[in-house]
């Protein structure tokens, strides 16, 4: 197969955008959709792949280049897999982490009282897809299980992290330098699965 030397990745997030950067080969030059200034579609698939396979298409078909799109979330086994594919929207409309975070810990307590006596696994997902020239797909996922923090602690990454504490770690990915988290997160193990599509 020939090797990809421009991807377009597919995510309007800059977090997500320097992570995914970092990840990929250098030969390959990226672009950004807010090169392009362009609208992410609607997220309306029923899982994280379908949900990636959405934004490849879409971002390919808008600028006709290969994409590389992700979707990811946080999965609480207690609360039945939420936030799960929702985990962007429960932040609202402003993508407000401290109020998801809120959310969590609030259904938890609905669900359990005593959950915080108790290991309440979870685990970070990412589904990526990438979306050729000839609309073909190529889709994998990576997943980092571990338990919910009784509490929030450290300022480091975004989202979800300052409650995440992987499995045999002690400190929550917001704890963690980025560098130590990207050595082992959800995006990482998808990545490593992906590379041979590129
Ligand atoms: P997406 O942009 O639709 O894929 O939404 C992903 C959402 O999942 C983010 O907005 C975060 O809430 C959460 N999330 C995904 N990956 C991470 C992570 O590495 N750390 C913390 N939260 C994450």
């Amino acid at each position: 197969m020939k090797k990809i030397s421009k991807l377009l990745i597919g995510t309007n997030n800059r977090g997500k955008y320097r992570e995914i950067r970092d990840l990929l080969p250098k030969y390959i030059k990226t672009h950004s959709t807010s090169e392009f200034k362009l609208k992410s579609p609607i997220e309306d698939g029923q899982t994280f792949i379908e949900n990636s396979i959405i934004k490849s298409k879409h971002f390919s078909k808008k600028t006709k280049m290969l994409c590389l799109a992700d979707d990811s979330g946080l999965e609480i086994d207690l609360l039945d897999k939420n936030p799960g594919i929702y985990s962007a929207r429960w932040g609202g409309k402003k993508g407000d982490f401290k109020k998801a975070i809120k959310r969590v810990y609030r259904e938890l307590s609905k669900k359990d009282k005593n959950w915080k006596k108790k290991k309440i696994r979870a685990r970070f997902v990412c589904a990526l897809s990438i979306c050729y020239l000839d609309k073909k797909i190529a889709s994998v996922s990576g997943k980092i299980e571990g338990y919910i923090s009784t509490k929030p602690k450290g300022k480091n990454g975004f989202g979800y992290d300052p409650i995440f504490i992987p499995k045999k770690k002690k400190k929550t990915f917001g704890e963690m330098s980025s560098l130590q988290k990207y050595k082992i997160d959800h995006r990482f193990v998808a990545f490593r699965k992906i590379r041979k599509f590129l």
